[in-house]
Parts: C-alpha cells; structure tokens; sequence
C-alpha cells in the first residue's frame, strides 16, 4: 500500500509548522516532512539574537503562541531582549510537542502529479502521495549573490548563511558585501572571535542604529486576513509606501546592541561603495571599490541577500512546467495556491502577491489560515 495522505506540508520550518498545524486542528489529515527547524539550526549562527520580539508567533489558534511559551516557562521578555535564537528554537520544539506534530524528518527529492492527486518521492526511495501539497520552501535555496563572487575561490569566500561559526577566522582580515542587519550582525560575531580587520561594504548610506518597532506591520496583517487578496489589492504607489517602510525599519536602522560589538579600531564602513573590480593572489583578495579604496581580505563574506527564484527549488522541478512564474516568485491566488491545483506556497515566496511581512514569522499565522481556509473551500 503506497503511504498516503490528504495534505502533504513540504519543508519544517516556521511556516510549515504554522500550516500544518493549523490544518490538523481543523481536522485534515496532514503529513509534514523535513529536518527540524533546519535554516535556523544549520545556517544561522547558535549565537545570533532575532530582530523580532515574542509577540511574533506560529499558531494559528492564537493559544499556543510565544508569549504563552515565555509563560509556561517564566520568562519575562524584559529579561530576555533581544531574543537568542535557542529561545526561539526552544519555543518551536514546545509549539511541535503541544501541537503533537510528527515531523517526518525525511527530504523530498521529487514531486510529480500524474493524475489528480500528488507523488513525493523521498530521499530513500520511497513515495508518498498526497491530495494537496503545501511548500514552505523558506530562502536557503535563493541566495542572491554578484557576479563577481565566482570570481573568489570557494576557501576564500561565504554567503551569510554558510558561515556560522567564526573561530577559524580569528586574525583575519574580512570583508563584508552588505549594508544591512546581517551585515554588522556577522561583523559583531566575527570581532567576537578576534577577527584582526572586518571592512563593510555597501551601496547605501551607513544605517541607523536605534530600538525599533515592528508594530506597524500589525495592521497589515490583519487587512490580509480581513480581506481576500488585500495586498495584490493596493495601488501600485501604496506598496510601494509599505515597502519602503519596511526598508527603512528593516533595512536602513539596525538593532543599537550591534553597536558595543563593532569598535571602529576593527570595523570600518565603506557606505556608498560597490566592488568594481577584484584581483586574486594565492594569498588573498583584493577589492577595489567605487570611491578607489583598495581593500585585502582574507575571507569574504556576502551578506547580499535572498532573491527569488522558484526554479531553484529542487524537488519542484518535476512540476514546474505547471507552475506560473512572474519573476522568480509563483503567480499566486488569493488563497496561497500555485497555477497547478493543489500546489500551495507560503513564505518568502508569496512576497510578491502577499507582501513582505512574508518573508518574516510574523506571517505564518495568517498564511496558515488562508491557505487551510482555502483548502477546506
Ligand atoms: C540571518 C537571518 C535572521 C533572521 N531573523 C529573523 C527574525 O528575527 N524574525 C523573523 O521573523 N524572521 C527572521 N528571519 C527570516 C526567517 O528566516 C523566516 O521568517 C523564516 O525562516 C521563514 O520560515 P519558512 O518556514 O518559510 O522557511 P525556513 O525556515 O527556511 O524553512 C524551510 C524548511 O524547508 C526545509 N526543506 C528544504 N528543502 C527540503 C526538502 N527537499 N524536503 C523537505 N524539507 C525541505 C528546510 O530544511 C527548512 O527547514 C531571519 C532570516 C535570516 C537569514
């Protein structure tokens, strides 16, 4: 007998807990597969603080959210700010556990819809099939890196999120390619482990370092859930008013604790600066940037981002013919769901169609009920 089941939820991150859990409450029978909270395990460093707060949670049913974690455990958020990211794995482990949700902590390799219903094929040969399938694919698979990074040896380079442990680069001299939170959070980690030298490079002006609230993306959210298809709703001008103000709390002001782990005798900024050119020595790597500087590095880092990019989701490939694609991001409808039926999508990926709070938890209760509400019809 194939493994069978209603709804098959792709990937066990914050957003496929979110959904799946939300689907069994209201009675579907789901399946969710993947490793553990695994971008946040494997490809942010144990010693990163979150930028959100603990108003920002997974349940759907409001009731076991993060706040009611900080209860149960009697944690007080005054005592625990900014939020290390084990509290926050520590909260998802007890969201999992309440929620009784069996990760099955296998990879899908493929997935195929030969008839009406869905076949995921498992990294050990075996398939399951499902009625519907929801991904929550997350940002590992869509770096966003230069052209020129090919141009650095692989020893000699890392994205973000493939450097999570900073001792080897103790003595070292490293640039950074970017300008926002992740920029001077991993040039904090790296004087923590006595780098010698950390240059940060980035086209726009030095960000702001000041307590910021994130408040403002509560309204939001809830006109999403309020109404169908709100985001896709707006005048151009209107998202293009939320962007900016996402890009100015989230991007150009960044948390003030970076700034006791950044002394300027270590780190120095390079606001309004691109790489134009590179010259490799067996050695090091030396960046000439847009205002003449040259900078010699041993190591550099690319915190250059995330962009979209749903081809690149392996285990997509065998549906993808199926699926519109407006650049890079799945064409969505109002209810989460991809151009082939059944497909779902949550997350970064629904950027584009549902706005950027998407990219950040606090989406996941509101996509979760959308796309369960849309399934049940
Ligand atoms: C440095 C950094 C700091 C951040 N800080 C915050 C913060 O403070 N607050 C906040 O709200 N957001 C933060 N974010 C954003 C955060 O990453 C996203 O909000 C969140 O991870 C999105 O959840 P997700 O479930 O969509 O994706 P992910 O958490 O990326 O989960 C995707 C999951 O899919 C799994 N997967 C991949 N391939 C397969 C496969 N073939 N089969 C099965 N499973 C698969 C992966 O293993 C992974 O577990 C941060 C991001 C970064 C990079």
């Amino acid at each position: 007998m194939p493994d069978r089941t209603d709804l098959l939820v792709v990937g066990a991150g914050p957003y496929a807990y979110s959904a799946a859990a939300l689907a069994r409450d209201n009675g579907i029978e789901t399946r969710i597969v993947g490793l553990p909270m695994a971008f946040w395990r494997k490809n942010m460093p144990v010693e990163m603080f979150l930028r959100s707060g603990p108003d920002w949670h997974l349940d759907g049913k409001g009731e076991y959210t993060f706040e009611a974690f900080f209860e149960d455990r009697g944690l007080r958020p005054e005592d625990v700010d900014p939020i290390p990211i084990s509290v926050f794995l520590d909260y998802t482990e007890w969201f999992r556990g309440r929620k009784r949700l069996d990760v099955d902590e296998r990879l899908v390799t493929g997935l195929t819809k030969p008839n009406a219903g869905f076949v995921a094929t498992m990294d050990d040969g075996t398939t399951i099939t499902a009625d519907k399938v929801l991904a929550s694919p997350g940002i590992g698979y869509f770096l966003n890196l230069p052209e020129w990074y090919a141009e650095v040896p692989p020893a000699r380079r890392s994205h973000t999120c493939e450097l999570v442990s900073f001792d080897a680069l103790a003595g070292a001299r490293v640039v950074i390619i970017g300008g926002r939170q992740s920029a001077y959070e991993w040039a904090a980690l790296l004087c923590d482990h006595d780098a010698a030298q950390v240059d940060v490079v980035h086209r726009h002006s030095t960000p702001t370092f000041a307590k910021v609230s994130w408040g403002f993306v509560d309204q939001y959210v809830d006109q999403t859930l309020a109404h169908r298809g709100w985001w896709r709703g707006l005048p151009v001008e209107r998202q293009r008013a939320i962007a900016a103000e996402f890009w100015q709390v989230g991007r150009l002001t960044l948390e003030p604790w970076l700034v006791p782990r950044i002394p300027e005798a270590v780190v120095t900024s390079h606001p309004g600066c691109a790489v134009v050119a590179t010259a490799i020595s067996e050695h090091d790597v030396t960046l000439t940037l847009s205002d003449g500087t040259t900078l010699t590095a041993d190591h550099v880092v690319f915190a250059s981002g995330y962009r979209a990019d749903l081809a690149r989701v392996p285990y997509l490939g065998g549906v993808l013919d199926r699926v519109s694609i407006t650049e890079g991001f799945p064409t969505l409808t109002e209810g989460l769901e991809t151009s082939l039926a059944g497909l779902y999508l949550t997350g970064f990926a629904a950027t584009r169609d549902f706005g950027p709070f998407y990219g950040f938890t606090k989406g996941c209760p509101s996509a979760a009920h959308i796309a369960i509400t849309d399934m049940l019809g």
